[in-house]
């Protein structure tokens, strides 16, 4: 049966960006894979660079994330659904792979030049960044790991670690392959700037806990297709975010009843905002309020994760066991 295993930055406040590009799969996953689809929210990836993540805060945004993806509909008792500082085997393969890791390969992933670039001071950790996901990814031996299109230099990494391993020590490892989901490419950021991104700050998403009040103050300036000057001017949704936003959250009829309005200049752009915010209403309030619930019953989200952790372990060690043996390791 093939496995499925995915991380989840403890960002807190996931956006909609997050939901239908990345949760939503996991939930679809879960369905289809079973026990066999693994998810870790990884706090050991966030301390790798403390210029992005407060320390203070990362119990609670781990708490949150989790919070937020049994809200999103990921169900405990169908998947594997953990924080990674609690399976320890994901640090002590991290510490096998790093000593078959090149240095120079690490310093050309565009990640970790990115991130590098903006600190004065670079910790070790960041660059080793790429090398814990490979382990994150291997410890279960998932052949199948769904990303972001950004993750595409570190699931070839992984998968030339697991042939270094392979070729160092015998057979060992898949060599897992990437899935992309589409709608996590596309989603525009709200404030018309490009993709939607945490990084750019809070004018940039929408998160799918936050308050619907914000919600719709944001979309209430957010920039539309220049052409529509004037009410009376056609516009075209395929040029507009808001007609992106309607793609993921508004019914069919709505949908052409919004495309065809705005090139007629049927409908003003207030109006067509009015109805998109009828469908994230649809969407987020159940699973806002689902959060609330689960804030409220704290005690069942770390049991779930405990339960989770327990679970990952039960597949982790074996692997770390043979992992041991092969590297020569005594008993
Ligand atoms: Fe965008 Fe809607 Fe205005 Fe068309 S009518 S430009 S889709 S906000």
């Amino acid at each position: 049966m093939p496995r499925v295993f995915s991380g989840i930055q403890p960002t807190g406040d996931p956006h909609i960006g997050n939901y239908f590009g990345a949760m939503r799969n996991y939930v679809r996953l879960g369905e289809e894979y079973g026990k066999n689809s693994i998810y870790c929210v990884v706090d050991l990836h966030a301390i790798t660079n403390p210029a992005a993540y407060d320390p203070k805060t990362l119990a609670q945004r781990t708490f949150e994330m989790a919070v937020a993806n049994f809200a999103a509909g990921l169900d405990p008792e169908k998947v594997v659904f953990f924080v990674q500082s609690q399976v320890p085997e994901h640090q002590e393969l991290s510490w096998v792979f790093t000593a078959l890791t090149p240095v120079g390969e690490l310093e050309r992933m565009t990640q970790y030049k990115d991130k590098a670039e903006q600190l004065e001071s670079i910790p070790a950790g960041l660059l080793m960044y790429p090398v814990l996901m490979a382990a994150d990814i291997l410890l279960y031996k998932a052949d199948t790991v769904p990303v972001g299109e950004d993750q595409t230099q570190h699931i070839e990494l992984t998968r030339a670690l697991a042939r270094k391993f392979n070729h160092a020590y015998g057979e060992t490892f898949p060599e897992p392959k990437a899935v992309y989901a589409r709608d996590a490419l596309r989603i525009p950021g709200v404030d018309g700037q490009g993709k939607m991104s945490k990084s750019k700050g809070e004018s940039s998403t929408i998160g799918i806990l936050e308050p619907l009040d914000s919600i719709w103050q944001k979309l209430r300036v957010a920039p539309t297709d220049p052409a529509r000057v004037r009410r009376s001017d056609p516009g075209d949704p395929d040029k507009c975010l808001i007609g992106d936003y309607h793609k993921l959250f508004s019914d069919l009829p709505t949908i052409e009843t919004v495309y065809e309005g705005c090139r007629t200049a049927g409908i003003g752009c207030v109006d067509c905002k009015k109805m998109l915010m009828q469908g994230i209403t649809r969407e987020l309030t159940p699973l806002q309020e689902r959060a609330e619930g689960l804030r409220a019953n704290p005690d069942w989200v770390r049991d779930a994760l405990a339960t989770g952790a327990r679970q990952a372990r039960e597949i982790a060690r074996p692997v770390m066991e043979e992992v041991r043996e092969k590297a020569g390791f005594l008993k």
